[in-house]
């Protein structure tokens, strides 16, 4: 699996903490693709062919100019066997659809599925947080995708936002998209919104509220036909975002651009902005501490067999005062979280840990 990271966006949304910079016009663009097209080039030989999922993701993928796009989808038909490929998502931000780019994206032949950040339905919410697009022009952007010929549509969405609004009523989309993203919105250390915070301008609901809003989406998702299988990704049967779940079982993959991350099955690697990168070899216990934090945050939970026979006594005697209280449950030899256990999902993977 290949994961492209985009590193631009029409300007910083005021919760994002990912690293992006702003778009400085068509010569940035291309400069872009010719670095990103040397690495694939360089790189292609990490990556175990043939390739089953893409993922563009940033940043902002949809900034790029349909002519760069495909420069990088040429790149890659160049560099790897893509003939079995399932799944390949373009995340993509409303303002940018227009009917003649979605169009021509359909014309790429590559992208199959779009992950479209519509992130709350209330104007002046959207334009607290710094985004570029309006409720109505998130709606348009998703019909407008449908009739491109995209029917493998997700939609992110932010609850816990600061508002005393309930999850909106998102109905209107779930008629027309086959997988929800639905984060709670979390304060990062040095983005705008931790300022606004900490200098009393945005106040965001408490914890409690929080919880309340994750159940009610969860209910409202489930009433439309959309299972949870992750804490924050609902899809309707058979759509779940392939190239996510392979993450989280852990599959090898090749991340290019700026702020990508690569993993070949021992080691990770970070690409730097600078044009460096990171690396560090796992330990097994550091495998086996992934696999839980991982496996905890899907609705499979984790598989027994994957746990190794040293460490199953311990597994064991950790998970028995979450079984007790409810938040998982072991069942076809895998300890799966509860709705209410994958809230907690991060705390319990870290008791558990080696
Ligand atoms: S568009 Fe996405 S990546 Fe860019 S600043 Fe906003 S949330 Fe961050």
């Amino acid at each position: 699996m290949i994961y492209i990271h985009v590193p631009f966006c029409h300007r910083k949304c005021t919760y994002c903490a990912f690293y992006s910079k702003p778009a400085h016009g068509v010569d940035g663009f291309a400069q872009y693709v010719d670095v990103l097209l040397e690495e694939m080039e360089c790189r292609k030989g990490e990556q175990a062919h043939p390739i089953r999922t893409v993922y563009f993701g940033g940043g902002t993928p949809s900034i790029l100019p349909i002519g760069e796009l495909g420069r990088i989808v040429d790149g890659l038909r160049r560099c790897f066997d893509l003939s079995q490929l399932e799944e390949a998502t373009l995340e993509a931000n409303p303002e940018d659809l227009t009917p003649e780019y979605l169009t021509s994206l359909r014309d790429l032949g590559l992208f199959n599925r779009l992950s479209i950040g519509v992130q709350s339905l209330d104007d002046e919410m959207l334009r607290l947080i710094g985004r570029r697009h309006t409720a109505q022009q998130a709606f348009e952007a998703v019909e407008n995708a449908r009739r491109a010929g995209f029917d493998n549509i997700s939609i992110d969405f932010i609850y816990g936002l600061p508002s005393n609004l309930d999850f909106p009523n998102v109905l209107e989309f779930l008629r027309i998209v086959s997988h929800v993203s639905a984060y709670a919105l979390t304060v990062e250390e040095g983005t705008a919104l931790a300022r606004q915070v900490e200098q009393g301008r945005v106040a965001l609901p408490g914890d409690d509220e929080v919880v309340r809003q994750y159940h009610a989406v969860c209910k409202q998702l489930d009433n439309a036909g959309f299972h949870q299988y992750e804490v924050s990704n609902f899809a309707r049967p058979g759509c779940e975002s392939k190239h996510n779940s392979r993450y989280w079982d852990r599959t090898p993959y090749l991340g290019l651009g700026p702020g990508a991350h690569s993993f070949d099955g021992r080691c990770r690697r970070w690409n730097k902005p600078d044009g460096t990168f990171e690396e560090e070899t796992l330990t097994e216990a550091d495998a086996y501490n992934e696999m839980v934090m991982t496996t905890l945050r899907t609705t499979r939970g984790i598989a027994l067999v994957h746990v190794p026979e040293e460490q199953m006594e311990r597994l064991h005697h950790g998970m028995k005062r979450y079984v007790d209280c409810g938040w998982i449950v072991l069942k076809d030899n895998h300890y799966a979280p509860t709705k209410e256990g994958l809230l907690h999902a991060d705390g319990i993977a870290a008791e558990l840990f080696v």
